[in-house]
């Protein structure tokens, strides 16, 4: 059992060492052992406190942080969750610019958790004024000695996963997974644990998760980045219209591609039958492995293992409301009659 009758200085002790869970219901159509790494284990429920408290810790050792300083960050949530907790800790000063898709749940996290949040437009290009990307480099310019994370093209992103996340799926499944199935999101969590899993053995496969509306899929065959493949979509943390430098685009096998309704349901089974109360990317990461499933992709005697990101408590209001599944049009007629009699 995770630290079990330990007792720990502060929270951040807690961060990484996230359990390996077999999936033993979800998967029994399928060939293979399949295991989920749930990472809303983490303290801040979600992997972003591993990249937090790392690249924090690094900046740190520079010596480009002292107490009071400022920590900026773009982020759909996690990320800012992240930082803010660790900002907490160590006295640090946390401002966000987070993406109005982003649920009211987060953003209300956020400021609990101390953070100043500007919450900027979600459909506008990554290069506007009014981008949470531009928002905080902006910010960044303007406050002296701050420190910004921008993990979307910050190598240590990458250098957390294969410190951590890596070693420890290598050790949990003692050497014995074959395929690895994560989100992309920087690509932080999938290049850095791949990385360190390839220079293992480099036969174990590397699936990435992208949505429908987002460039990683095309642009990881083509190598072109193609703005017509860009379109809204509701996942949050998965998939980006641009590309980002944390991603190592030639240590992924293969991109799979997954709809915003069936992640949504799939999240729903994950909890239904498995127990585990896990956010919408990790529904999605499922519903690859469920698609790959189809295509014989895995045999009898592999070791699946796929990564959980966050926990479901971030999605009350989206994927776990009736109403906003509804609203959606991701029920169907049976599940309409059900909502409505909820209402009397
Ligand atoms: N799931 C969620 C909920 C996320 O917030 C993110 C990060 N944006 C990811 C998956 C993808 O992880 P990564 O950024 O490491 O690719």
């Amino acid at each position: 059992m995770k630290h079990k009758n330990q007792v720990f200085d502060n929270v951040l002790d807690l961060v990484g060492n996230t359990p390996l869970v077999k999936l033993n219901k979800i998967t029994s159509q399928l060939n293979g052992h399949f295991y989920a790494k749930v990472e809303a284990f983490n303290p801040g429920h979600s992997s972003k406190d591993r990249i937090a408290l790392y690249i924090i810790e690094q900046a740190e050792k520079q010596g480009l942080l002292k107490p009071g300083d400022t920590i900026i960050e773009t982020t759909s949530g996690n990320t800012g969750f992240s930082i803010a907790m660790v900002s907490i800790i160590k006295g640090y000063d946390c401002i966000l610019a987070v993406s109005s898709k982003s649920s009211a749940d987060k953003i209300d996290m956020l400021r609990t958790m101390g953070a100043k949040v500007y919450v900027c437009p979600a459909n506008v290009s990554a290069d506007d004024p009014r981008s949470y990307y531009e928002v905080a480099k902006r910010l960044h310019e303007e406050i002296k000695g701050s420190v910004y994370i921008n993990q979307y093209f910050n190598q240590l992103n990458i250098d957390t996963h294969y410190q951590s996340t890596g070693p420890e799926i290598w050790k949990q499944t003692e050497g014995k997974i074959t395929h690895l199935v994560a989100c992309s999101g920087t690509g932080g969590t999938i290049s850095g644990t791949a990385k360190y899993l390839k220079e293992q053995n480099p036969d174990i496969k590397i699936l990435g998760v992208d949505a429908f509306g987002s460039v990683l899929k095309k642009f990881h065959e083509t190598k072109e980045f193609d703005e017509k493949e860009i379109y809204p979509y509701r996942i949050e943390g998965l998939g980006k219209n641009l590309i980002p430098a944390a991603t190592d685009f030639n240590i992924i096998d293969e991109f799979i591609k997954v709809t915003d309704e069936e992640s949504a349901h799939t999240a729903r089974q994950i909890a239904k039958s498995e127990g585990l109360f896990v956010g919408y990317t990790s529904g999605a990461a499922m519903q690859a492995v469920l698609q790959l499933g189809k295509t014989k992709t895995f045999s009898t005697n592999d070791v699946v293992v796929v990564i959980f990101p966050d926990h479901g408590s971030r999605y009350m209001s989206k994927i776990y409301s009736d109403k906003w599944m509804n609203e959606q049009g991701f029920f169907d007629s049976v599940n309409v009659e059900s909502v409505q009699d909820i209402q009397y």
